[in-house]
């Protein structure tokens, strides 16, 4: 007789709203009981869809991958590309869902925005990144609506953010050259209005979600001078009534390291007929509104990979039994996992304190120094946020051991998808320099302190009230330092990133410190206030005196001479 082998169950997922008590308990700290009440039915749905439907979809597609036909049989250019079963049910879901359309209805006034991301936080994890076509398509509907275009308005704006599958649309945006991303002001892609018609000319490095309807394109008309402010915003199609590519040539879908469903193009315009969105300049700033909004979708993005680990690795350590007992029983286990569930609770926080600074600009107005804290914010809280979605996401893969390392788990993709956010939508360099010119003018820095301390003084709890104090002293150093160097160019950049994740780690400890007060008093419950606690002690402030002599011998690898 053979030995019995043994079978790993493998882990499972519930309703991922009705499981999650941070998005529960945040809901009903900031949501009015009557609105929530009202939107709960669609997040347990969507919570059903992405513990359910959709989870399984998404492990039976894992191997498949948008497919480009650049020729037919018969010699024709084609450039077609199809996607998986899993995005393609993705795209309806999102649309009946109002993944993108719940912030446009905005049938709860500031709350419609919070209420869209936690539809977003819910959906993304189950459908491997299909939030970067809605992330830009969100982004698409409020830069025309800003712009003030009304023709393009009319054409696109109803369709970007309608519930109805089969007038949806959705928008690529397309920046990157071969030149640089960061930089876009080295951008080489000409504007010619031929005959009053645009046309647009050039080479587009990352285009991704190609196949969306429409594009936000950046060029430069010609005549126009060479640098950012040389560049336009203009309004694309793509595709012809019939499918086919007008003055565009697909030339490869990248070969990424993560994001593989994401149909992700190098594309040739060779006279691509485009209408600007806002004049023959000022490209940059228009499209402000699309970087701000697929900032903080990125955000949103971070806080759901570290939920969605959490739960599957929760839920295996019941199962996966070593050294004579499951791992939910071992000590240093369960400290990994509550490492994990604090860094997701931070991020967790700071996503969705950003989500209601931007319902409330969109729909009430905000005053300057709020204005001025949700331009720092966007920045702050993608990088910041980013960073701890990969670190969390290789913890999650090692907690399944090797299983954490094979594919058809569904595991690795957590770790690789991660690694696009603090690349994606500006690095974690460029955001942080970004935060430094946002702290330069206008009253950040005072709406940023007043926030913090305003939830650090709602702690009334004493050890919360010591949590509290560490976020306050991290922030007093922060402010020293900037004061101190803001005159020291080379000094100021190169300490730009510990500055920058000081500021967001800190301000996640101050919200972390002002629900867990809230949910002592309104849950009686502890868990907020562990998370707050184990946060602080984790570290917040990493600004450190370093020497630039010793920086640039240390990165050029050259010799550094010593007397
Ligand atoms: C999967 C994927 C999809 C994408 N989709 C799109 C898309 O749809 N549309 C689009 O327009 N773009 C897209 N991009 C491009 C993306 O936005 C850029 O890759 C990103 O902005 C970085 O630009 P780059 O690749 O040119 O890197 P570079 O700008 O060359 O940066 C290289 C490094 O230098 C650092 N750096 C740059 N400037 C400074 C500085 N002043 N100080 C210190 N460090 C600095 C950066 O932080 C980075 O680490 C996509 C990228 C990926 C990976």
């Amino acid at each position: 007789m053979l030995p019995e082998v043994f079978q790993q169950p493998p882990p499972v997922l519930g309703n991922q709203y009705l499981e999650d008590r941070v998005l529960r308990s945040y809901l009903n700290r900031v949501i009015p009981p009557d609105v929530l009440r009202s939107v709960e039915p669609s997040l347990e749905e969507m919570g059903d869809l992405a513990g359910g439907e959709l989870y399984r979809l998404q492990l039976a597609d894992h191997a498949n991958e948008p497919v480009l036909t650049q020729w037919d049989a018969w010699g024709e250019r084609a450039d077609r590309i199809e996607l998986t079963p899993l995005w393609r049910r993705a795209e309806r879901v999102a649309a009946e869902h109002g993944v993108v359309a719940a912030a446009y209805e905005a049938a709860h006034g500031r709350f419609s925005r919070p209420y869209q991301f936690a539809l977003a936080y819910l959906f993304h994890p189950s459908t491997d990144v299909y939030t970067c076509p809605l992330a830009m398509t969100d982004g698409a509907a409020r830069t025309l609506l800003e712009s003030r275009n009304a023709e393009l308005i009319e054409r696109a704006v109803g369709r970007l953010t309608t519930r109805d599958p089969a007038r949806f649309w959705t928008s690529g945006q397309w920046m990157t050259e071969s030149t640089g991303g960061s930089d876009v002001g080295l951008a080489q892609t000409v504007a010619r209005n031929e005959g009053g018609a645009w046309r647009l000319y050039g080479r587009k490095w990352f285009t991704s979600a190609v196949t969306s309807q429409m594009a936000l394109v950046l060029a430069r008309p010609e005549g126009n001078p060479p640098g950012a402010q040389g560049l336009a915003l203009f309004y694309v199609e793509p595709r012809d009534e019939a499918g086919g590519l007008r003055g565009i040539r697909v030339l490869r879908l990248k070969d990424k390291l993560g994001t593989r469903k994401v149909p992700t193009a190098e594309l040739m315009l060779e006279g691509a007929p485009a209408r600007p969105v806002q004049g023959a300049s000022g490209g940059v700033k228009a499209i402000v509104p699309m970087l701000h909004l697929t900032r903080a979708w990125n955000s949103i993005a971070a806080a759901a990979v570290m939920r969605r680990g959490l739960a599957l690795a929760r839920d295996y350590a019941r199962k996966r039994f070593a050294f004579g007992d499951v791992l939910a029983h071992k000590p240093l286990h369960v400290d990994t996992l509550a490492a994990l569930q604090t860094e997701a609770e931070g991020v967790f926080h700071l996503s969705f304190y950003l989500a209601q600074l931007i319902g409330r600009a969109e729909t009430e107005g905000l005053p300057e120094c709020d204005a001025d804290l949700l331009r720092l914010l966007t920045s702050v809280a993608k990088l910041v946020t980013a960073k701890q979605a990969v670190a969390a996401a290789s913890e999650t893969l090692e907690a399944f051991g090797g299983a954490g390392y094979v594919e058809d788990t569904g595991l690795p993709v957590l770790l690789r998808d991660a690694q696009v956010l603090p690349i994606w939508e500006g690095t974690t360099n460029v955001l942080s320099l970004d935060a430094l010119r946002a702290l330069e003018k206008g009253e950040a820095w005072k709406a940023l302190e007043e926030k913090a301390r305003g939830c650090i003084r709602s702690a009334r709890d004493s050890r919360l009230g010591t949590a509290g104090r560490a976020a306050e002293s991290a922030l007093e150093h922060a402010h020293a330092w900037f004061e101190e160097n803001r005159r020291a160019a080379p000094r100021l950049e190169a300490g730009a990133r510990r500055f920058a994740l000081t500021l967001g780690r800190t301000l996640e400890l101050a919200l972390l410190v002002e629900h867990a007060q809230w949910s002592l008093d309104h849950e009686r419950d502890g868990r907020a206030r562990a998370a707050a606690l184990r946060f602080a002690q984790s570290g917040v402030d990493s600004i450190a005196d370093v020497d630039l002599d010793d920086a640039r011998a240390l990165a050029a690898g050259e010799p550094l001479e010593q007397e």
